[in-house]
């Protein structure tokens, strides 16, 4: 039945769920990584924004910090005039005291020589040479905690400390190096000393991953970068770097007072997107406070987002979790679905068979297929209704079909039988065939009997034809049943006697009064007199009457009370009891062999059964076999009750 290029609805159901589950599923995956992505970003931005604001903070309170502790230490009177190895001592304490310190020393302004120092012999730098001595003395009245004392110079990359005295790695110049220097004046007021101090503002940072803090860059508002994690970016100008443009916007926008945030895109290793927080400070090394330093904390995209690398892992997982899941589910659904309508299309396949057992699916667990499920049993019932009818009518109109065409047969036989001796005798007489007039006599006699009995036939027949189209009317009427039955038996007692049977009959002095039609009533009687006769070769009949209490239900009417009942009981050839009930059809005989040897043509008992419904009575037949004999048995209902209570 099913056809190719058609999918089965179990199948059909499961792919559109998955076609719409599915994409669904995967769009709100999409969408909830992408917000978390935003989110994560905004984060971000703020952490870094605010990380850049605090490192720039930092860096000014360390400076801050160091020029005081430098200018208070300048001040002391072990500097000014201990002996050597107190200021060493002095100094060495100092240092401890400054972690990101790397050199502290004192230089004599006049020899140049290094009087104390925590880093060896080397001198911190050039400075010393070029000590602004006459803007010192100059201003050796200002108040004691002048920063403008100090004087502060970025170290140079090529510094001989820088590398040496940091955390002891090679690349320490990428943190950012100051060198403070402070004018040492003796008891006397006379400018001997200059103090130096070199100092790593920036500690050396591993941000670890998913860290907001960012590693610091620092660029000078001249486009110099100051400080950065690649050592040899340091020192470089930002016009070199490919992001230039989006650094100089910065470096404008931070001067102008911006703290914000933006992305760099080949400001890192190998062009790695890196996402940048932004503030300016200050200026160390200047002394008219407009000279600004952009302080930026930087942070690789990756790095800053890493967290979203586990939420993808995570979304991956539950993505193909609740696609398993869906297909599941989708595959349970359309099973729960799809049961019902197969159960109902395999009880429907089957019914083909008008007589098939197979059992109705019910309880199919979704209404509509239940109300479903009820119309189709309905439907195949009433068909099934149907097709026995139709079934049953034909095997009827078979049958009676039949039985026409075997009562054509043996009524054109019995037909023929009569009219064949009318002409043999009319015959012999025209042809003069007779002796004397006697013998003429003797052979229109004959013709005279098959003519009566033809006609007998001919008048069954139409009988029946008036009875089958209902055209049949009768005078009812009470009459004596007593009387019409004596005459009846009279009629017949010719004919038994010929055939050498016993006859028994009832008294019948008492009149019985019935409700009937009196011709059609004898036509009754006779007939089954006559049947009697007929079947019976030897033996006799007996004739008995009784009067019952009967309650009867006919066809027309039921009927209680007292009921005349003829019984007709012979020795003769007896029915089978299977033939017995279907004698009552129309052109029913037992077979075609008992009617051609006895005569008749079937319609006798068919009659009778009709004409006694219509006068309200019945009549039934009863043999124990073949051989053993036939009762009939007329019954009427009985009107006058005066004579039998
Ligand atoms: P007919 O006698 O004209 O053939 P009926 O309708 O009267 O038609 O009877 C139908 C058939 O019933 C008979 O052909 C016969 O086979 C059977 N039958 C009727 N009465 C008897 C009986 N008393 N004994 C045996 N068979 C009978």
């Amino acid at each position: 039945m099913a056809k190719s290029g058609q999918s089965s609805f179990r199948r059909i159901l499961l792919s559109r769920i998955l076609l719409l589950s599915v994409p669904i599923l995967l769009m709100g995956v999409y969408f909830t990584y992408k917000k978390a992505g935003s989110s994560l970003q905004e984060t971000a931005r703020q952490n870094l924004t605010e990380s850049a604001i605090k490192k720039g903070e930092s860096i000014r309170s360390t400076i801050e910090a160091l020029q005081a502790n430098l200018i208070t230490a300048s001040e002391t009177v072990t500097l000014k005039s201990a002996p050597v190895q107190i200021k060493q001592k002095f100094l060495t304490e100092l240092a401890r005291q400054f972690e990101q310190v790397q050199c502290i020393q004192l230089t004599d302004l006049n020899s140049r020589n290094i009087i104390a120092s925590t880093c060896g012999n080397q001198s911190i730098n050039q400075l010393n040479r070029n000590l602004k001595v006459e803007r010192w003395s100059q201003t050796q009245n200002l108040a004691m905690l002048d920063p403008s004392r100090v004087t502060v110079i970025l170290a140079s990359k090529n510094s001989p400390l820088v590398g040496n005295f940091g955390l002891g790695q090679s690349n320490d110049n990428r943190q950012l190096t100051l060198i403070f220097t402070v004018p040492v004046y003796d008891l006397q007021g006379q400018l001997r000393y200059a103090l130096s101090l070199q100092s790593a503002l920036l500690e050396l940072e591993k941000p670890k991953p998913g860290s907001l803090v960012g590693y610091t860059v620092v660029i000078d508002e001249d486009g110099t970068i100051l400080a950065h994690p690649q050592a040899e970016r340091v020192g470089s100008r930002i016009e070199e770097e490919e992001d230039k443009d989006r650094l100089k916007s910065l470096i404008k926008n931070a001067i102008a007072g911006q703290q914000n945030f933006l992305h760099l895109f080949s400001f890192g290793k190998n062009g790695v997107e890196l996402l940048a927080g932004y503030t300016a400070i200050n200026s160390p090394i200047t002394t008219d406070g407009n000279h600004k330093w952009i302080i930026l904390a930087v942070q690789s995209r990756d790095y800053a987002l890493s967290d979203l690398r586990e939420l993808w892992l995570v979304l991956f997982t539950l993505t193909l979790g609740l696609i398993v899941a869906s297909i599941l589910a989708s595959a349970y659904l359309a099973r729960e679905l799809a049961r019902p309508v197969e159960k109902l299309r395999d009880y429907a396949l089957q019914q083909q068979e008008l007589h098939s057992n197979i059992p109705f699916p019910d309880n199919l667990k979704i209404r509509e297929f239940n109300q479903l499920a009820e119309a189709i049993r309905n439907m195949v019932e009433r068909l099934k209704a149907w097709a026995e009818e139709l079934e049953n009518a034909w095997k009827e109109a078979q049958t009676t079909n039949q039985l026409k065409s075997e009562f054509l047969a043996n009524t054109s036989h019995e037909l023929r039988t009569p009219l064949n001796i009318i002409i043999s005798c009319i015959r012999l007489i025209r042809d003069g065939f007779c002796d004397n007039r006697e013998e003429e006599l003797e052979f229109l006699a004959n013709a005279d009997d098959a003519a009566i009995h033809l006609l007998a036939i001919i008048e069954d027949m139409l009988d029946i034809a008036k009875i089958e189209s209902g055209k049949l009317s009768l005078l009812i009427e009470p009459i004596n049943f007593s009387k019409l039955l004596k005459d009846a038996i009279a009629l017949q007692a010719v004919p038994i006697q010929q055939k050498g049977l016993r006859l028994q009959v009832p008294e019948l002095l008492e009149p019985i009064i019935v409700e009937a039609d009196a011709s059609k009533l004898r036509q009754v009687l006779i007939n089954v007199l006559s049947n009697a006769t007929k079947f019976t070769p030897e033996g006799g009949i007996t004739v008995s009457i009784r009067i019952e209490d009967l309650e009867i239900n006919t066809d027309n009417l039921s009927s209680s009370g007292k009921w005349v009942i003829v019984m007709v009981k012979d020795t003769g050839i007896g029915i089978a009891p299977a033939e017995q009930e279907k004698l009552f059809r129309p052109f029913v005989m037992v077979d075609g062999s008992t009617t051609r040897e006895y005569g008749g043509t079937g319609l006798g008992l068919a009659i009778s059964r009709n004409l006694m419904a219509l006068m309200g009575g019945k009549i039934t037949l009863h043999s124990d076999g073949k051989g053993c004999g036939t009762t009939v048995e007329v019954s009427l209902p009985v009107i006058d009750k005066a004579g039998f209570d």
